[in-house]
């Protein structure tokens, strides 16, 4: 159950309502929002007695049954789509956002290099990891701090909005100071004390699809932040594992539609870790514009050769260029449906 609160309502009618929900032998998850409280009720119980006796109890506003182990990210709390702001683009409103950037901020140079020239071909988002995940301890880990002061300079040069990985918990507060979005990766999805303290960080998150999780663990994951005071989580198709080897990972083209039909989160689809090759990117790109992403992550680097991490799957600049301009129909078609989806809410 989800019991949203009136605006407003006082502390003494918040506090009732959760010992009632207490009564009721369930347990209470509060929001404390900007402007009301949405308190969400977990456990085993008399739903129709507790909600029937929630409905009549003052400060109510709506009090509703939720069937799915999710709650205040489905569908059944939210009907429509929820768009989060990042550096003043939205992602889920009426505009396709592109994110680029390379895979690990290496220099100077390489970063400023990359931030322009993406800024240019239209992206938003500059991705770039500061702390990285890597399978071995021997490789190229980040640049860290000095990473997260380069990522600051050129969203200062360019104006984009600057995302990054977050790989732990105690790193919440520095990664935040620097970042308009906090990225957890596909190895982190299910690192539940990070999602905890997302929900405290003041940053939308970017949640990345374990490679082995399903569709139903990526959605309790971002329960997991929502629950702890955090709305603003974006989910993204990464690529999944599976018996195939011809691609690094096997996209699940289908989670986009399946999770607009579970979840009122934004989706985004990541086709450079999905596929690891340069050459797939951009078929894949146009394939999750059609089936309705709200925007795409991809990988670029000014010279992929040179790069520390995943330079095969890095689109150069001219590639970056040429796939923005091929994808103007598929986007133009896009953006044509939301506005009829959105005039029609
Ligand atoms: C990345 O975005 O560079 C990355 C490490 O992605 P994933 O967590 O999806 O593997
Ligand atoms: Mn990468």
């Amino acid at each position: 159950m989800i019991i949203s609160m009136r605006p407003h309502a006082s502390r003494a009618e918040i506090d009732h309502v959760c010992e009632r929900i207490a009564e009721f032998g369930y347990k209470v998850h509060s929001i404390e929002g900007e402007e009301r409280v949405v308190i969400g009720v977990v456990g085993i119980g008399d739903v129709t007695s507790c909600l029937e006796s929630l409905e009549a109890t003052p400060g109510v506003e709506t009090a509703m049954r939720i069937s799915a182990p999710y709650k205040f990210v489905s569908k059944e709390f939210r009907k429509g789509r929820s768009a989060i702001k990042i550096n003043g683009c939205e992602i889920g409103g009426d505009e396709f956002v592109m994110i680029a950037g390379p895979c690990s901020v290496e220099s100077e140079k390489q970063i400023m290099d990359t931030a322009e020239g993406v800024a240019a071909y239209g992206a938003r988002i500059l991705r770039g990891g500061a702390f990285k995940p890597r399978t071995s301890p021997y490789d190229f880990q980040g640049m860290e701090l000095e990473g997260l002061k380069l990522l600051r300079k050129a969203k200062e040069r360019t104006g984009l909005g600057i995302i990054t990985e977050i790989m732990s918990d105690r790193d919440v507060e520095l990664v935040a100071e620097y970042t308009d979005c906090m990225q957890v990766g596909a190895r982190n999805m299910q690192n539940f004390a990070l999602l905890k303290s997302l929900g405290g960080c003041g940053r939308p998150v970017l949640l990345k699809r374990g490679m082995s999780s399903t569709i139903k663990e990526l959605l309790m994951s971002a329960e997991y932040i929502v629950a702890h005071g955090n709305p603003n989580v974006i989910l993204c198709e990464r690529g999944i594992r599976t018996f195939e080897t011809a691609t690094r990972n096997t996209c699940d083209i289908a989670a986009v539609p399946v999770l607009n039909e579970l979840t009122h989160l934004p989706v985004v689809l990541d086709p450079s870790h999905a596929t690891g090759k340069r050459s797939l990117v951009p078929a894949l790109s146009r394939a999750g514009v059609a089936i309705g992403a709200d925007g795409l992550i991809v990988e670029v680097h000014p010279c992929p050769e040179k790069a520390v991490s995943d330079g095969a799957q890095s689109l150069t600049l001219t590639d970056f260029a040429r796939m923005m301009s091929d994808l103007q129909p598929y986007i133009r078609l896009w953006k044509e449906a939301r506005s009829r989806e959105l005039a029609a809410v």
